[in-house]
């Protein structure tokens, strides 16, 4: 009797060690100032409900035998059309009061990878992003000549007050006043200025998706309207590959936060680099890169699954918009810390 019950202890620790949940999909909406107290339990609710239909969009693309690039792109479509999120539909405000959106998409199984910049008139600049990769010999395509690519490939043209929002178009009126407030206590001399061209009280919003399919190939995407107030057509990390997203045959990475930390960090490569070279676990290799961003004072999150179906989102930021979807289809969704 002794001898059964430790060996039933012991075959229910395998089964805790080794059972681990394996997801086939993980998405984000980006990091940064989102509280519960500044949420109503509708904006709640939406949230939930759109993050939800993303990773449901995707998995059914999986379900259906489809590859990992075709379930990225099918989550992002969901995000970038809902105004919810700083992309596509969602975008924020350049300091000139326009949309310049930014996508990038990359496959692990060929590491193949597209990108658009600075686009105001592409409504998914994912798609954009996948046609680069798929139908050019290039990586990144900016403004003008990226647009005339999406129209030749026959992708949705849309003017570009298609993305005028309210809320963003009140998150600009209210960084341009605090800037010019700044800027006259810099001319008075009172006060050392913090001024900045870019929104620090920011819900980024950025989406990405990573996917993981039946083949066992991953793939990345992140699609941005960049930061509220940005100019000089400022690109952030979003469009970046190595940057802001990553995919190779061992994992899958999507960014969010201050882009040009991200950057500087090369914060998706940097995950799949010590995952490589020094056999360092995807937990483990996320977690660095976060800390490292934070070390030199940049903020933000990302999402990362490997081949192996683990995930890690870290963030150090008070939320992230964030979820992901088991191999059976259960739907886990967390937005604050
Ligand atoms: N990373 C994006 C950028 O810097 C912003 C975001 O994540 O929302 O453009």
């Amino acid at each position: 009797m002794k001898h059964l019950c430790i060996v039933l202890i012991l075959f229910s620790m395998h089964f805790v060690v080794f059972g681990q949940t394996r997801y086939v999909m993980v998405i984000h909406g980006g990091a940064g100032t989102i509280l519960k107290k500044n949420m109503s339990p509708e904006q709640e609710k939406a949230f939930h409900e759109t993050l939800t239909q993303a990773l449901q969009a995707g998995y059914a693309q999986l379900q259906a035998g489809k590859s990992s690039v075709d379930a990225v792109e099918a989550a992002i479509l969901i995000m970038e059309d809902s105004p919810l999120f700083n992309a596509g539909k969602g975008a924020v405000f350049t300091h000139e009061g326009k949309n310049e959106l930014d996508a990038s998409i990359m496959s692990g199984a060929n590491c193949m990878a597209g990108a658009v910049a600075g686009v105001t008139t592409i409504r998914n600049p994912i798609r954009a992003a996948r046609a680069v990769m798929e139908q050019s010999e290039h990586v990144m395509l900016t403004g003008k000549g990226a647009e005339t690519f999406a129209e030749s490939k026959g992708l949705d043209m849309v003017t570009p007050e298609y993305f005028w929002t309210e809320g963003r178009w009140k998150a600009l009126q209210r960084v341009l006043k605090q800037d010019s407030i700044n800027m006259q206590l810099d001319h008075d001399g009172n006060q050392q200025s913090n001024k900045t061209p870019l929104d620090k009280d920011y819900k980024y919003g950025t989406v990405g998706a990573v996917a993981l399919d039946k083949a066992g190939n991953l793939a990345a995407g992140t699609s941005t309207g960049g930061m509220t107030n940005k100019r000089y057509g400022r690109v952030g990390d979003a469009p970046i590959i190595g940057a802001g997203t990553f995919a190779n045959d061992r994992v899958g990475i999507s960014c969010t936060g201050w882009g040009e930390f991200f950057i500087r960090g090369i914060a998706a490569y940097d995950v799949a680099a010590q995952m490589e070279y020094a056999q360092t676990p995807l937990a483990e290799s996320a977690a660095n890169v976060i800390e490292k961003i934070g070390k030199t004072g940049g903020d933000g999150g990302m999402i990362a699954l490997d081949r192996d179906g683990n995930i890690a989102m870290p963030f150090n930021t008070a939320g992230m918009y964030r979820g992901a979807i088991t191999e059976s289809g259960e739907v886990e969704i967390g937005i604050y810390q």
